[in-house]
């Protein structure tokens, strides 16, 4: 089968003929249908070759976290699947014993480190191929009558915003006001997710005219450039109070720092983003009794919620389309920044 794998540190990725995975028992092999495009992947190739290493990756690897397609062939003694189902792949795996795994939190499993258990795409191979091995049924949650390509996206851009707005959203009543840092793929689903489930005016910020554009049209209220001045044009929006959540899809230095000084008392300052920043803290630094949160990804349960969020028509993501073969082009457009949404491909 084709796949589109990294294969060496500091190269693009490529496509290479591989041998199709053959489901053990307890496993499924899923055909897909498509697989989204994350600024995560990015970072994984970016990375010298000690920490990629160090960070449990392997080389080549099949890209690609986001997934979605039909299963094709079961493993001995799977038995709620049938060939032919529509699925959409959780991708933090974890141990599936521990306390965090029991709750469905396998984003937080507290063995897979330890057990050298990995994500697709983040150290096993990935779903940018024509098919996956899944190694658990729990791995795999019903995506039903859901469009693949308009929703593939929806198992990380929209899960990670999902949980991280989760988190805050008894602080985002009536009122209120939310801060998006970075309009790309995830923050324009992070907009949506705030305008279905909170009352909070939403101001979104990115660095170009067309990125704002996208937010607007997603439903902020408000959206700023990401300047030296967007901190206080956030006061001035904000009636001098700052923002009751800040949420940042960018997180270096500049974002961090903005997001701080973005939010109210009692405000929660998300840090989603891994642009390797980090942001100073301490008395008088940032309004009283602000909380600061660094999520992962998101649980099991979280994702069959954001798909229902779907499914009741709240969000959607907007998606330019590639084929396999386009793959590597689609990173060098992400690279450059000038995807609109989400980069998806189809196998
Ligand atoms: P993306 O490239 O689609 O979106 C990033 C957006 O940020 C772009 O629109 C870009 O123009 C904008 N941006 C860049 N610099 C900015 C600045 N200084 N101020 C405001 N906006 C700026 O990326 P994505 O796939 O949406 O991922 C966003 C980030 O989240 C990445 O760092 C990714 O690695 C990370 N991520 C984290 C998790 C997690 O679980 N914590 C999960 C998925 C992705
Ligand atoms: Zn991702």
């Amino acid at each position: 089968m084709k796949a589109l794998q990294y294969t060496a540190i500091g190269t693009a990725p490529e496509i290479r003929e591989v041998e199709t995975p053959q489901p053990g028992p307890g496993q499924i092999l899923v055909k897909i249908t498509a697989a989204g495009v994350c600024h995560s992947d990015q970072f994984v190739m970016s990375l010298p070759e000690a920490e990629y290493l160090a960070a449990g990756m392997k080389l080549p690897m099949t890209l690609g976290h986001e997934g979605v397609g039909t299963v094709a062939e079961l493993g001995d003694g799977v038995t709620h699947l049938a060939v032919g189902d529509a699925v959409a792949i959780y991708g933090p795996w974890g141990c599936g014993r521990c306390h965090m795994c029991a709750q469905g939190k396998e984003n937080y499993c507290q063995n897979a480190a330890a057990e050298g258990i990995r994500a697709p795409g983040l150290g096993r191979d990935g779903t940018m191929a024509e098919y996956i091995l899944i190694d658990d049924a729990r791995h795999l949650v019903p995506l039903g009558d859901l469009d693949p390509v308009q929703n593939v996206s929806l198992t990380d851009a929209g899960l990670t915003p999902y949980h991280a707005i989760k988190g805050s959203l008894p602080k985002l009543g009536a009122g209120t006001f939310a801060v998006v840092i970075g309009t790309g793929g995830l923050g324009h689903v992070a907009i949506q997710i705030l305008r279905a489930l909170s009352g909070a005016t939403v101001i979104a910020l990115d660095v170009t005219e067309e990125k704002l554009a996208l937010a607007r049209e997603v439903g902020a209220h408000h959206t700023v450039l990401s300047d030296a001045t967007a901190a206080a044009t956030i006061r001035e929006l904000t009636g001098g109070l700052g923002a009751n959540a800040v949420f940042d899809f960018v997180g270096v230095n500049p974002t961090m720092s903005l997001a701080v000084q973005s939010a109210a008392a009692e405000g929660d300052v998300t840090i989603v983003g891994i642009g390797g920043g980090q942001a100073t803290l301490g008395w008088g630094a940032q309004a009283y009794d602000v909380a600061v949160r660094i999520p992962y990804w998101g649980s099991r349960s979280e994702l069959a919620e954001i798909l229902d969020l779907a499914r009741a028509g709240q969000v959607s993501v907007e998606v330019e389309q590639f084929s396999l073969d386009q793959g590597p082009e689609a990173y060098h457009r992400l690279h450059e920044g000038t995807i609109r949404g989400r980069a998806v491909i189809v196998p």
